[in-house]
Protein backbone atom coordinates (compact mmCIF):
# COMPACT_ATOMS: atom_id res chain seq x y z
CA UNK A 1 0.00 0.00 0.00
CA UNK A 2 2.00 3.62 -0.77
CA UNK A 3 1.76 5.93 1.84
CA UNK A 4 -0.80 8.55 1.54
CA UNK A 5 0.86 12.24 0.75
CA UNK A 6 0.58 14.35 4.06
CA UNK A 7 -2.55 16.96 3.01
CA UNK A 8 -2.30 20.60 2.91
CA UNK A 9 -5.13 22.27 2.99
CA UNK A 10 -6.68 26.50 2.91
CA UNK A 11 -8.62 26.78 5.70
CA UNK A 12 -9.71 30.31 6.64
CA UNK A 13 -7.21 31.74 4.17
CA UNK A 14 -3.96 29.90 5.93
CA UNK A 15 -1.90 27.16 5.34
CA UNK A 16 -3.38 23.93 7.27
CA UNK A 17 -2.13 20.36 7.67
CA UNK A 18 -4.71 18.09 7.97
CA UNK A 19 -2.05 15.62 10.35
CA UNK A 20 -0.22 18.12 12.65
CA UNK A 21 -1.09 18.82 15.80
CA UNK A 22 -0.68 21.99 16.70
CA UNK A 23 -2.14 22.83 13.47
CA UNK A 24 -5.39 21.44 15.27
CA UNK A 25 -4.70 23.33 18.37
CA UNK A 26 -4.60 26.80 16.21
CA UNK A 27 -8.09 25.60 14.66
CA UNK A 28 -8.85 24.65 18.83
CA UNK A 29 -10.16 20.70 17.81
CA UNK A 30 -6.93 20.33 20.39
CA UNK A 31 -7.47 22.23 23.93
CA UNK A 32 -4.53 24.03 24.90
CA UNK A 33 -3.84 26.72 27.54
CA UNK A 34 -2.71 29.55 25.07
CA UNK A 35 -1.79 32.55 26.91
CA UNK A 36 -1.54 34.92 23.53
CA UNK A 37 -2.51 35.21 20.19
CA UNK A 38 -3.04 37.43 17.21
CA UNK A 39 -3.94 36.62 13.58
CA UNK A 40 0.25 35.56 13.11
CA UNK A 41 0.88 33.66 16.00
CA UNK A 42 -0.32 31.49 18.71
CA UNK A 43 1.43 30.78 22.34
CA UNK A 44 0.18 28.70 24.51
CA UNK A 45 2.28 26.28 27.49
CA UNK A 46 3.52 23.36 26.88
CA UNK A 47 2.78 20.34 28.29
CA UNK A 48 5.72 18.61 29.49
CA UNK A 49 7.28 21.85 30.66
CA UNK A 50 11.03 22.15 31.90
CA UNK A 51 10.32 24.92 33.95
CA UNK A 52 7.33 26.25 35.13
CA UNK A 53 5.72 28.94 32.42
CA UNK A 54 7.80 26.72 29.16
CA UNK A 55 5.69 28.53 26.32
CA UNK A 56 5.85 27.14 22.65
CA UNK A 57 5.84 30.23 20.75
CA UNK A 58 4.18 29.23 16.91
CA UNK A 59 3.18 31.10 13.90
CA UNK A 60 -0.80 30.16 12.16
CA UNK A 61 0.70 29.01 9.13
CA UNK A 62 1.99 25.64 9.13
CA UNK A 63 5.64 25.72 8.28
CA UNK A 64 7.52 22.56 9.29
CA UNK A 65 10.88 24.20 10.40
CA UNK A 66 13.15 26.83 10.42
CA UNK A 67 14.36 26.40 6.88
CA UNK A 68 10.83 27.50 5.75
CA UNK A 69 9.85 30.12 7.71
CA UNK A 70 10.04 33.74 6.52
CA UNK A 71 12.06 36.51 7.60
CA UNK A 72 9.44 38.42 8.63
CA UNK A 73 7.30 36.07 11.04
CA UNK A 74 10.82 34.48 12.41
CA UNK A 75 11.35 38.77 13.54
CA UNK A 76 7.56 39.11 14.02
CA UNK A 77 8.01 36.14 16.42
CA UNK A 78 10.78 37.20 17.98
CA UNK A 79 9.59 40.77 18.66
CA UNK A 80 6.17 39.11 20.73
CA UNK A 81 8.46 37.19 22.78
CA UNK A 82 10.48 40.42 23.95
CA UNK A 83 7.91 42.81 23.93
CA UNK A 84 4.97 41.14 25.26
CA UNK A 85 5.84 37.17 26.87
CA UNK A 86 8.78 38.76 28.68
CA UNK A 87 7.00 41.19 30.44
CA UNK A 88 3.64 38.87 31.49
CA UNK A 89 6.18 36.19 32.73
CA UNK A 90 8.41 38.77 34.91
CA UNK A 91 5.06 39.67 36.39
CA UNK A 92 3.10 36.68 36.66
CA UNK A 93 6.09 34.27 37.87
CA UNK A 94 9.05 36.40 38.83
CA UNK A 95 11.60 34.63 36.60
CA UNK A 96 14.89 35.29 36.66
CA UNK A 97 15.78 35.11 32.65
CA UNK A 98 14.61 33.43 29.67
CA UNK A 99 16.13 30.67 27.52
CA UNK A 100 14.89 29.94 23.86
CA UNK A 101 15.42 27.13 21.81
CA UNK A 102 14.47 25.68 18.62
CA UNK A 103 14.40 22.13 17.49
CA UNK A 104 14.95 20.90 13.71
CA UNK A 105 14.66 17.60 12.27
CA UNK A 106 16.63 15.44 14.36
CA UNK A 107 15.39 16.32 17.77
CA UNK A 108 12.37 18.11 16.71
CA UNK A 109 9.25 16.07 18.00
CA UNK A 110 6.13 18.25 16.18
CA UNK A 111 6.63 19.10 12.67
CA UNK A 112 4.88 22.66 13.34
CA UNK A 113 7.84 25.67 13.87
CA UNK A 114 7.86 26.49 17.41
CA UNK A 115 10.13 28.79 19.69
CA UNK A 116 10.70 27.37 23.15
CA UNK A 117 10.40 30.40 25.52
CA UNK A 118 11.99 28.79 28.85
CA UNK A 119 11.22 30.60 32.12
CA UNK A 120 15.22 30.46 34.32
CA UNK A 121 14.73 31.04 37.89
CA UNK A 122 17.80 30.64 39.97
CA UNK A 123 19.18 26.99 40.59
CA UNK A 124 16.93 25.61 38.68
CA UNK A 125 17.94 22.24 37.18
CA UNK A 126 18.35 23.36 33.46
CA UNK A 127 18.58 22.14 31.12
CA UNK A 128 17.06 18.83 33.30
CA UNK A 129 13.04 19.58 33.70
CA UNK A 130 12.39 21.21 37.45
CA UNK A 131 9.67 19.69 39.62
CA UNK A 132 7.11 21.62 37.83
CA UNK A 133 3.95 22.83 38.97
CA UNK A 134 0.52 21.50 37.36
CA UNK A 135 0.15 23.39 33.34
CA UNK A 136 -3.49 24.08 34.25
CA UNK A 137 -2.17 26.20 37.69
CA UNK A 138 0.66 27.94 36.03
CA UNK A 139 -2.36 28.92 33.25
CA UNK A 140 -4.33 30.46 36.08
CA UNK A 141 -1.72 32.51 37.43
CA UNK A 142 -0.67 33.72 33.78
CA UNK A 143 -3.77 34.81 32.90
CA UNK A 144 -5.42 35.62 36.08
P1 LIG B 1 10.12 19.72 19.98
O1 LIG B 1 10.80 18.53 20.52
O2 LIG B 1 11.02 20.92 19.86
O3 LIG B 1 9.38 19.42 18.70
O4 LIG B 1 9.05 20.16 21.06
C1 LIG B 1 7.70 19.78 21.01
C2 LIG B 1 7.09 20.19 22.32
O5 LIG B 1 5.69 20.12 22.19
C3 LIG B 1 7.50 19.29 23.51
O6 LIG B 1 8.16 20.08 24.48
C4 LIG B 1 6.15 18.75 24.01
O7 LIG B 1 6.08 18.67 25.41
C5 LIG B 1 5.18 19.77 23.46
N1 LIG B 1 3.82 19.28 23.24
C6 LIG B 1 3.44 18.13 22.66
N2 LIG B 1 2.10 18.03 22.60
C7 LIG B 1 1.62 19.17 23.16
C8 LIG B 1 0.30 19.67 23.40
N3 LIG B 1 -0.80 18.99 23.06
N4 LIG B 1 0.17 20.88 24.03
C9 LIG B 1 1.27 21.57 24.39
N5 LIG B 1 2.54 21.15 24.17
C10 LIG B 1 2.71 19.96 23.57
ZN1 LIG C 1 0.92 22.53 11.48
Amino acid sequence: MPKLAKKSTMSLGRIFMSDCLFCKIIDGSIPSYTVYEDDKVKVFLDINPNNDGHLLVIPKEHKANLYEMDDDTLIYMLNIIREKLKSILSDKLNIDGLTISQNNDYGQEVKHFHIHVIPRYKNDKFPLASNCSKVEDVYHKLVG
